[in-house]
């Protein structure tokens, strides 16, 4: 062929080459592993609601159950759950090949964080959990609908996993160039040996719990995906017994109010 030979110039070169194979081929079968777990976890996420809908369907096939508007309702939250997963996969799959696009504007995260609060508000009472939010009048770079995304999963699972009395805080304080948007909740929290992979994709402290909540196993990947495309960090802190923290840390918008050198 006429591919010119790649130059080698000498043991330490093949050496390196060699090591960079090894790592690149160890890569691949990780990749791989992974790939196959997750569409196996795929499997299982979308099986749970279709077997539901099937099973309503087949009752009201048989005469069973009459078609009424209870059932129908139900047919239509399991709808939801499948819609809800395939979406955040599709979010997921476009973060994963880099074609992300954002739609970069200065976002006020004091009127984000209210929006938010306006928007779980009815969920939160109905919990019987107090919602607020203190907010510094911050400004960041962001997708105001990827950023809503975000917050949007972090109050929709602290309300999911507080129980009734328990309070949600969502707070946001700058720290140098960092604006860090906190979600803190007094709920059961999370053992230091879980706490490491609340972020997995399809992760779950309690393997067997229904998915009656609606979530998708994704919320917290997606959370990641999203804030890290922000130029962002995302992590957690917890005290289990006590509650967790959820914290998502966006880089101040430049020129507006960044720390002053020293
Ligand atoms: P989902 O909530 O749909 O299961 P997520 O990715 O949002 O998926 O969360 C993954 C797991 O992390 C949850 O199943 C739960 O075990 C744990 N988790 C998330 N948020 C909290 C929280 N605020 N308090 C306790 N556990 C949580």
């Amino acid at each position: 062929s006429d591919i010119p030979p790649v130059p080698v110039r000498g043991q330490d070169e093949i050496a390196g080459l060699t090591r960079a194979f090894n790592t690149m081929v160890v890569n691949r079968a990780q990749l791989e592993q992974a790939r196959k777990a997750m569409v196996s976890d795929v499997a299982h996420e979308l099986r749970t609601p279709l077997s539901n809908i099937r099973g309503w369907l087949e009752a009201a096939e048989d005469g069973v159950s009459d078609l009424d508007p209870a059932l129908v309702t139900l047919l239509m939250k399991e709808a939801l759950v499948l819609q809800h997963v395939v979406d955040d996969l599709q979010d997921l799959a476009i973060a994963d090949a880099g074609s992300l696009r954002l739609t970069v504007a200065p976002v006020p995260v004091r009127a984000a964080l209210e929006q938010v609060r306006a928007a779980h508000e009815v969920r939160a009472a109905q919990a019987g959990v107090a919602l607020s939010v203190s907010a510094e009048e911050l400004t960041v770079d962001a997708d105001a609908l990827r950023l809503r995304q975000i917050l949007d999963n972090l109050v929709a699972n602290a309300l999911r996993y507080v129980p009734s009395g328990g309070s949600v805080s969502v707070s946001a304080a700058r720290d140098h160039d960092d604006v860090v948007i906190a979600v803190a909740d007094t709920g059961a929290g999370i053992s230091a040996e879980d706490l490491p992979h609340v972020f997995d994709r399809f992760w779950r402290a309690d393997k067997s719990r229904a998915r009656s909540t609606g979530g998708s196993g994704l919320g917290l990947a997606i959370v990641r995906k999203l804030t890290e495309a922000h130029g962002g960090t995302a992590g957690v802190t917890s005290t289990p017994g006590q509650g967790s923290t959820f914290t998502v840390r966006l880089p101040i918008r430049a020129g507006a109010g960044a720390a002053e050198p020293v």
